[in-house]
This record gives structure tokens, C-alpha cells and sequence, in this order.
């Protein structure tokens, strides 16, 4: 990956969108007007193919009824086979390990319960303490709902500074008490990326299957589940891959894993050609597809087909190069203008390439009202606490002289210390 050299004038942040091979996929998002939208990394935004793709369904429904099923196109029936084919070809998977089903926390629910076999001295689950709070829920009823005690059988590496963890520390922590690994791929709130590769090699090494929440990373970062050998990941699609608003999540299996139960059973879980037999002998798909549970909501998985195939066409790879050239450049404006007295901002995100995703940590001690002057003006990401704004710029519909202009905003709300005019008291949806 090359290392950036940046400048600082707004004709430069102009000259960069010129440059941009990216450019052009703004132009297929539904951006908010007079909005400055860093916030995809929580809910990415509508494209005109997935608008497409979901009034094309609405119009299946409308004129073919319960035929829609197999006569559709692609026909419900194998709607979330084929999202799941499309979305392997962005984790490094085959199509059949990939499945577009549940959400998120059900499918760790769903996962967690088929990989964690506690038995003997082997009873507990290795997570963190920076994870998404609803992965240490979902943990501990797992935990709970085993026989298991949560108190003793899920352990949490903890971190430095609130901020950051440490493959070496977790890797310490594999010990022959841990009966599995569920850890995020990047932080949500400082943005870290971990080493996925390493640490399941070193799991693998001490015999412990590991799992990975991806929601943060996949759509953003390339993933190379079946060349790093994970045993299962989870991802949301409202991310980065733009799929709406509590839509349909993604299950990967690996392949070595087909054979095994599903813990949550379900008769989409059935072999396909078989499940209107109908019959009350459970028997899974040998695939990911054996780990959907209900009918596939078609209706929120709609907005997929058109988002996925922006993403694809795109490239991950490009994605990618364009997200840390994005990241790197508001990092480099932060350091080399907001840094000092009286600005005070800092970075909360590592800076090397490889230890992050695809936002960037602006920490501030008055970070909550910052994020709400930014908000009065126009410009939408959000603040995780206790000091975190986090702006996510997406290469999909981000530009370069987009995150200019929100270092020129921060450098106001501190010079006319707009800021202070709002309370001190956080929305409840920030
Ligand atoms: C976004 C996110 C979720 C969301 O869970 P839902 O069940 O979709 O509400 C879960 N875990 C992580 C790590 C996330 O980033």
C-alpha cells in the first residue's frame, strides 16, 4: 500500500476528486441534500440500484403473488443463495459458503451455538471488551442458556487506553480452558482492524475454533475467509454495504463445517430440493444456506442486490485503496491543523494501514457538542462516548474536498466556539 503525501489547500482536496477512478459512483447514491454524509459506517445510504432492485420485487409481488417464489427474478425461493454468492466473491469465500439471512445478533446467536461445544475443562468463550455490546449479550445468554456460568465462562481480553487491543494478549489468553474465539474485525468506535489471519492461525494452533463479527469491515475491507481458514463470521448489511435499514444480515460457514447441526434449526435450513417434502426429520443444506432459520425477508433483502453489485463493480480492492487514501487524508489534516492549542484534537484510530477499517476516531473532550454543531451543519457523523467522533468518509459517495470541509467546520466550532450552545446531554439515538 502506498504511503500518502498529502496537502493542505483546498485546491489540493479538489485535485484529488479529480484523480479519484471512484468518482463516478456518487453519482448512483441518493446523497442528502445540502448534507455532508460521514456516517455509512452506522447506515449507508440508498443507491438508485438498489431503489431499482427493491421496486422491481415490490412489482414481483404486486403481479405474481405466491408465484413470485420460483417465477421472480431471481426467484425468491433462491433469493438469499444468490445474495450470499454475490457477497462471497467480497469475503474470499465459495458461493455456497455464504448465506443473506437473520440479523446480526440472532446470527451470532445462531453461530455461537453451533461452534461453542464446552466440555470438560473446555468451557469458555474468548471475547473482548471494546466488541459491540450486543455481541457480549448475545455471549453471555449463550453462555447462560448452555449451563454455563457467564461470570466464569466468558472471558474478555481487555484493552489499552479504552481504545485498542492486542493480537499477542489475546493470543496468550487461547488457553486450554477456551472452548472458542468470537471477536469483532474492527473496533466500532476506534476503528482498529484485527489481524484476522494471525489470530486464527493461532487458535487453530491450540485447537479453538474462531468466529468474527465483520459488520464493521466487510464493503469496505477485502476478507480472505477461506485463505484464513476462519471457522464462521457474521456481518450486518446496513454498513458499508448499504443494504437498508435493519436489512437482511450474512452468514459465512466454512465448508469444512457443512456436515455439522445447525444449533438454531429452521425449514429454510432444509436441503433445498427437499424442503417441500416437508417432512419432520430435520435434514440441513449442506451449505451456509443450512443456518437460515425462516422464510428469507425478501422484502429487506431487496436493497442488496442493487448495493452489492455497486460494490462489485466497483472492486474491493479499489474500495479499499480509496478508504485509506480518505482515512489518511483527514488524519493528516487533523494532525497538521486541529492538533495544537486551542483546538486539542486528537486521533484515536491506528495509523498504520493494516490496523484499520474504514473510519477514523476523532477524539475530543468536548467531542459530544462538537458532533452536534456539526450536525447544525449539515454534516452527519456521529459521536460514540466518551469523547469519540467517529467520521467514516465512503469511497462509494465520499469526496476529498468533503473531508476538507469538515476539518474546516471543526476549526470554526472551535474558533467561534459554536459548540457551547448546545447541551451537554446526549440524544438518545446520537
Ligand atoms: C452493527 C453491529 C451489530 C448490529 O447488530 P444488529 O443485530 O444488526 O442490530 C452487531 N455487532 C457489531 C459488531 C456491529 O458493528
Amino acid at each position: 500500500m502506498v504511503n500518502h503525501r498529502f496537502k493542505k489547500g483546498e485546491d489540493y482536496a479538489s485535485k484529488l476528486d479529480l484523480e479519484d477512478p471512484l468518482a463516478k459512483f456518487r453519482a448512483r447514491f441518493y446523497v442528502p441534500e445540502e448534507t455532508i454524509y460521514v456516517d455509512g459506517n452506522s447506515l449507508g445510504l440508498l443507491s438508485s440500484d438498489s431503489e431499482k432492485s427493491v421496486l422491481r420485487v415490490l412489482n414481483e409481488w404486486k403481479t405474481l403473488g405466491i408465484k413470485g417464489w420460483l417465477n421472480a427474478k431471481p426467484p425468491w425461493f433462491y433469493f438469499a443463495e444468490e445474495l450470499g454468492a454475490m457477497c462471497a466473491r467480497l469475503v474470499g469465500a465459495e458461493a455456497a459458503e455464504v448465506v443473506a439471512t437473520g440479523t446480526t445478533t440472532v446470527n451470532i446467536h445462531s453461530l455461537v451455538n453451533t461452534f461453542y461445544q464446552p466440555r470438560g475443562k473446555k468451557t469458555k468463550v474468548l471475547a473482548d471488551e471494546l466488541t459491540f455490546p450486543t455481541d457480549i449479550y448475545a455471549l453471555r445468554s449463550v453462555v447462560r442458556l448452555r449451563g454455563m456460568n457467564p461470570r466464569r465462562d466468558l472471558v474478555l481480553a481487555s484493552s489499552t487506553e479504552n481504545r485498542f487491543l492486542n493480537e499477542d494478549q489475546i493470543t496468550e489468553m487461547m488457553t486450554e480452558n477456551i472452548a472458542l474465539v468470537f471477536l469483532p474485525s474492527v473496533l466500532y468506535r476506534s476503528g482498529q482492524l484485527l489481524d484476522i489471519q494471525q489470530l486464527t492461525k493461532e487458535a487453530h494452533e491450540r485447537g479453538i475454533p474462531i468466529g468474527f463479527d465483520c459488520s464493521h469491515s466487510v464493503g469496505v475491507v477485502p476478507h480472505h475467509f477461506d485463505k484464513w481458514d476462519v471457522d464462521f463470521a457474521i456481518w450486518c448489511s446496513y454498513k458499508y454495504l448499504n443494504g437498508g435499514p435493519g436489512g437482511t444480515a450474512f452468514v459465512y460457514v466454512n465448508k469444512d463445517y457443512f456436515d455439522r447441526e445447525p444449533a438454531l434449526a429452521g425449514w429454510f435450513g432444509y436441503v433445498k430440493e427437499k424442503q417441500f417434502d416437508l417432512n419432520i426429520d430435520f435434514e440441513s443444506a449442506k451449505s451456509a444456506g443450512g443456518w437460515q432459520i425462516s422464510s428469507p425477508p425478501i422484502l429487506s433483502s431487496a436493497p442488496l442486490e442493487g448495493s452489492l453489485r455497486i460494490i462489485l463493480e466497483a472492486g474491493i480492492d479499489a474500495i479499499r485503496e480509496k478508504s485509506l487514501k480518505l482515512t489518511s487524508f483527514l488524519i493528516y489534516l487533523v494532525d497538521s491543523l486541529l492538533s495544537k492549542n486551542p483546538y486539542n484534537f486528537s486521533i484515536g484510530t491506528p495509523r498504520e494501514h493494516k490496523r484499520r477499517g474504514g473510519h477514523v476516531a476523532v477524539e475530543h473532550t468536548e467531542g459530544m457538542r462538537i458532533s452536534e454543531a456539526l450536525r447544525a451543519k449539515g454534516i452527519v457523523s456521529d459521536f460514540r462516548p466518551p469523547n469519540v467522533i467517529r467520521i467514516a468518509p465512503i469511497p462509494l459517495y465520499n469526496t476529498f474536498h468533503e473531508v476538507w470541509e469538515i476539518t474546516q467546520h471543526l476549526k470554526t466550532t472551535i474558533d467561534s466556539k459554536e459548540y457551547r450552545r448546545f447541551p451537554k446531554k446526549r440524544r438518545e439515538i446520537p
